[in-house]
């Protein structure tokens, strides 16, 4: 039966708190390793599968719809929402990907602990010789018997200082051509032969890290899908990310009575505005935000609850282009003042130069744009079909 939002709102009152005035919610993550309130929201959503209601009721989901799922989410927007940044990796890519590739009994291991958030996953892709060009990832896995050996190091692993689990992509092959050689695994981080060392942050981001691997031993069962297919699945998992990054408006509650966000509220109550040219420059980043929150909303009703595509690449560069226009601007009309670290917005302009890098940088999203949105001709390429063991590589 189709579930009406009566009901959606009926079920989740009894869970949730409405909405505190002045909280607000991190930028992914900036500024705080809140793992509780999150836990706890989640928690409290888990039984009833609000949280992630698409996913099989047994996995901590509710069979639902993706139009129901649209209610849900909207609904939830109506109540007092936790942190859950550091649940992002396993709810909005381990998930999907699971549940698309993951095995019966790797399905009922891990969704509903990332459902319920007992369990916290981090994303080892990139290395010291594979960010951009991913397919180059280094990091071995050799095979004994039932279980494979890892060595090697990743490098910014967001949320490694606290995760359960790393998704961790792995060369099993050498002789292959580097975008054959990958496969994907699940990697216990308390495993012996995990060295996990922070790298802290320029907004000062404690939970970012690099991950040493020696001779650290992953039983097959922990293989995500079949031996050579760690690059197809990277690549959806990548999707995933770009849609989750660029479906979001990063601030733009709009919850004023004018229904303006809250940041173009406080640049006009500062008396920030009253200077023509600064409010031609904040109109301009209040229009980047606009457009930004409706291609979004066009984009998911397109999609109707399928895998994301390349599109995501744009909705990623439309929603970093808007968030860093804020930040930029806003640390500009605090003049003189914003000079000081405890100045407002300060947190986020700290963090805007990584919105372009993070996920992909802004020049590799238009790459793929023009690739397989636009059908513009391919980056020329000096690797294809030469084995991975022959590349030129810096060491
Ligand atoms: C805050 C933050 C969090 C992150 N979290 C994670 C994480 O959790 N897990 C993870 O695995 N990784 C993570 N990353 C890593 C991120 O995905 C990489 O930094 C990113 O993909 C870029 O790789 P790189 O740093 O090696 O730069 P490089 O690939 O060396 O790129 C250097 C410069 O060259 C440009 N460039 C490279 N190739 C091309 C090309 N073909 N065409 C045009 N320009 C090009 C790039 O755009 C960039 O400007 C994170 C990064 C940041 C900043």
């Amino acid at each position: 039966m189709v579930i009406g939002v009566e009901q959606i709102h009926e079920a989740l009152v009894a869970l949730l708190e409405r909405p505190v005035a002045g909280s607000h919610s991190t930028v992914l993550g900036a500024g705080s390793d809140d793992l509780e309130s999150g836990r706890r929201y989640l928690e409290a959503l888990v039984d009833g599968g609000w949280m992630v209601p698409e996913w099989p009721s047994e996995h901590g989901g509710r069979d639902a719809s993706p139009a129901e799922a649209v209610l849900i989410a909207e609904a939830l927007g109506s109540y007092q929402t936790a942190d859950l940044y550091p649940y992002g990796v396993g709810l909005n890519l381990v998930g999907p990907v699971l549940l698309e590739r993951g095995t019966k009994s790797q399905q009922q291991r891990w969704l509903r602990p990332i459902a319920d958030g007992s369990e916290i996953w981090c994303q080892m892709f990139s290395e010291p010789d594979a960010g951009s060009d991913l397919a180059n990832a280094g990091m071995r896995a050799e095979r004994d018997g039932d279980e494979w050996v890892l060595n090697g190091s990743k490098v910014w692993t967001s949320r490694g200082s606290y995760a359960t689990w790393g998704m961790c992509v792995a060369r099993t092959d050498t002789s292959s051509p580097k975008h054959l050689g990958l496969t994907m695994f699940a990697v216990d981080m308390a495993s012996p032969g995990i060295e996990v060392r922070p790298l802290e942050q320029m907004n000062g981001d404690q939970h970012f890290t690099e991950v040493f691997a020696t001779n650290v031993r992953v039983t097959d069962e922990n293989r995500l899908g079949d031996l050579g297919d760690g690059w197809g699945i990277t690549v959806e998992t990548l999707a995933h990310e770009r849609a989750t990054i660029g479906g979001r408006a990063f601030g733009g509650d709009d919850s004023s009575e004018a229904g303006l966000p809250s940041w173009l509220e406080a640049w006009s109550g500062g008396g920030h505005l009253v200077n023509p040219v600064a409010r031609q420059a904040a109109m301009r980043a209040y229009v980047l935000h606009r457009v930004n929150q409706l291609t979004t909303e066009r984009a998911v009703q397109a999609a109707k609850g399928d895998s994301p595509g390349p599109e995501g690449s744009g909705a990623k560069l439309r929603s970093v282009a808007a968030f860093k226009a804020r930040a930029y601007l806003g640390k500009n009309l605090a003049g003189a003042a914003g000079m000081l670290v405890d100045s407002p917005g300060h947190l986020g302009f700290m963090t805007a130069p990584s919105m372009s890098i993070r996920g992909g940088t802004d020049e590799v999203q238009r790459n793929i744009v023009g690739e397989r949105v636009l059908d513009l001709p391919r980056e020329p390429s000096v690797d294809r079909g030469i084995p991975y063991s022959d590349l030129r590589r810096s060491r």
